[in-house]
């Protein structure tokens, strides 16, 4: 058996309204997901001992204790699906894993879930599980509210605490550029200055077609978890400016932050954009992409 490839979109929050909070705690939401056609890269190896490796720009920020591992969701993700499958009386030899760690870490676009996502999939692929062997979905959730959606990876409608799929047929594919100050954001601490926890739900029209159309309807919408993020990052608002400064037809904040996204009419106009703003901020992410419009796996 050969190396394995796979890619770990990032995870868009076109939208993400806030509607409850269950008694345990959880908040309930309602979440317009789509995903990129680039992100982190994972490879899977035959190995004689497990192993871990991590390269790439974000490297140094996650947890990778040595060969171990430590907490990475990478590693949580192998050996939860091999607890599983020992259960079942299914081999899971060795592998070493090497992530290519592209996206910034806790900055709302589920790098970690999309690393998780990608490690079952590629696992799954590298031990020749048969896809009905095992409960992805329910062993997703066990590793992160976001994991589910992450496996799913085509553009989609979260309820509940996310776990709650609905995938969405008909979202094209938006030209954007991914921004964030490099200032990681504590999810909780976003939660717990969000004032109010029981906004109103997603609400899309029908019969929506034409992409501006589509903008139009997402701009009606909001992530409620922008303005307390913005309170906790003052350059939440200033890199939004840089991005409507250059011409955006559209600019959210995803996820918890602090990325924020721009849409522009066309690649062309992204990567300008894209430039432009690493002229004005070197030290700042800036990433021209593309989200995908439907069961498109993104580039490993
Ligand atoms: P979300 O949008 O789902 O809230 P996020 O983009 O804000 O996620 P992540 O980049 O997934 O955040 O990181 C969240 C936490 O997960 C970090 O504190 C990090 O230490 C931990 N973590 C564990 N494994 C990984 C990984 N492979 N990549 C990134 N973070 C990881």
């Amino acid at each position: 058996m050969s190396m394995i490839s796979e890619c770990a979109p990032a995870k868009i929050n076109l939208a993400l309204h806030v509607t409850g909070r269950r008694a345990d705690g959880y908040h309930l939401l309602e979440s317009l997901v789509t995903f990129t056609d680039t992100g982190d890269q994972l490879s899977f190896s035959p190995a004689s001992t497990d192993g871990f490796s991590v390269s790439g720009r974000f490297a140094g920020n996650v947890p990778r204790e040595g060969n171990a591992g430590g907490d990475n969701l990478v590693v949580k993700a192998r050996d939860m699906l091999r607890s599983v499958l020992a259960g079942a009386g299914l081999a899971a030899p060795p592998v070493h894993i090497h992530l290519e760690k592209n996206l910034p870490v806790a900055s709302g676009i589920g790098g970690g879930s999309a690393d998780a996502a990608a490690t079952l999939r590629g696992v799954m692929r590298l031990w020749e599980i048969p896809a009905g062997a095992v409960d992805l979905p329910t062993l997703a959730l066990r590793l992160g509210a976001d994991v589910p959606m992450c496996l799913a990876g085509t553009p989609l409608i979260a309820r509940g605490i996310g776990e709650a799929i609905e995938p969405l047929r008909g979202l094209p594919s938006f030209a954007m550029v991914l921004a964030n100050p490099l200032q990681p954001v504590s999810t909780p601490d976003v939660f717990q200055a969000l004032e109010s926890k029981a906004n109103a739900p997603l609400s899309l029209p029908g019969e929506l077609i034409e992409a501006a159309a589509w903008i139009a309807a997402i701009g009606n919408l909001r992530n409620d978890l922008e303005a307390p993020a913005s309170r906790l990052v003052a350059e939440i608002a200033v890199i939004s400016g840089l991005l409507a400064g250059q011409g955006a037809t559209l600019v959210r904040m995803s996820g918890s932050g602090a990325t924020c996204f721009g849409i522009f009419s066309d690649s062309a106009q992204a990567k300008a954009a894209e430039a432009a703003l690493l002229s004005i901020r070197p030290d700042w992410y800036f990433q021209a992409t593309t989200t995908i419009s439907g069961a498109q796996a993104c580039r490993a």
